[in-house]
């Protein structure tokens, strides 16, 4: 393992830490924190770490030269939330960057510089502490996105709607193949969803196996590809009550939450993605966010 400290603004605090694995095949790219709030995504990218360090000091191949970085937005993680409070900027909205920019634009050039010789990116976030894991690629548009959200167990995949300055997008559009993650978890307390990062982790360790990075059983991953997300939204104030699960199979016309008493239904068949848990919410907020079936 060699560790690469890359400093941003000649600040330690804001220093980005490569770990890099293996020197010969293809370059896989993890990044994790891109989004300092989204804690599961830097946790599993640190499983990733301990992985391969293990698998180095137990002297088995590695066929793959693999870069991973935990906290891609350090200054947002050190405050759990979503952008630097140096410059406010969403650090996942604006690749690729600008190296003469602010904190953020220079944190976005540097990462975007290790993605272009890149083999695949795959990008770790969290899609809050009621939400579903899954796999997040244009994987209608780009044949090589699809391709690798196929590999990977992560049990959904949903077309992404495709903002552009996220990493996975901008390197989807220049053909290399590049996904995000969804976890489970996140938030200002840093939850970490341990079942999503051990989902997470297994689907990674998975990829690399099946396209011979590292040793170990080959499985055959069957994801199911969804379409984009889509909320049903709360029509009045008042008190809402779930009727599903998140990862729950619904079908169109179910109910999947009641709000004051009135039921909210699917407009087709899908998975529920995130639930809402029993609340008061107001007029115009998401109950539920379903993906729809293809
Ligand atoms: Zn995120």
């Amino acid at each position: 393992m060699d560790v690469r400290k890359l400093s941003i603004d000649g600040f330690e605090y804001s220093s980005l830490e490569f770990s890099h694995f293996g020197s010969k095949g293809p370059k896989v790219l993890i990044t994790a924190g891109l989004h300092g709030g989204e804690a599961t995504g830097v946790h599993t990218a640190r499983l990733v770490v301990d992985f391969l360090k293990a698998e180095e000091a137990a002297g088995r191949p590695l066929n793959g030269r693999f870069e991973v970085l935990p906290v891609g937005n350090p200054t947002a993680f050190r405050r759990l939330q979503r952008s630097s409070p140096y410059d406010e900027l969403d650090l996942n909205r604006i690749f690729p960057g600008d190296k003469e920019g602010t904190l953020s634009l220079r944190t976005a050039a540097a990462i975007w510089d290790e993605a272009q010789d890149a083999d695949m990116v795959i990008d770790l976030h969290c899609c809050g502490t009621y939400g579903r894991s899954y796999t997040l690629a244009l994987h209608q548009e780009h044949e090589p996105a699809r391709k690798l959200a196929e590999k990977l167990s992560v049990a959904v995949v949903i077309e992404s709607g495709g903002t552009r300055g996220q990493l996975f997008t901008e390197a989807s559009h220049k053909g290399i193949p590049a996904v995000i993650i969804e976890l489970t978890g996140g938030g200002p307390v840093g939850e970490v969803s341990v079942p999503a990062s051990d989902e997470a982790f297994a689907a990674l360790v998975g990829l690399f196996r099946a396209e011979g990075l590292v040793a170990g059983p080959r499985n055959e991953p069957h994801p199911v590809f969804h379409g984009k997300l889509e909320g049903i939204r709360c029509p009045t104030d008042g008190f809402l009550m779930p009727k599903v699960a998140p990862g729950e199979r619904v079908a169109k016309g179910q109910a999947v939450a009641t709000l004051n008493g009135e039921p909210l239904k699917a407009r087709f068949d899908g998975t529920a993605m995130q639930v809402r848990p029993s609340s008061l919410v107001f007029a115009g907020q998401p109950a539920v966010v379903l993906a729809p079936l293809l």
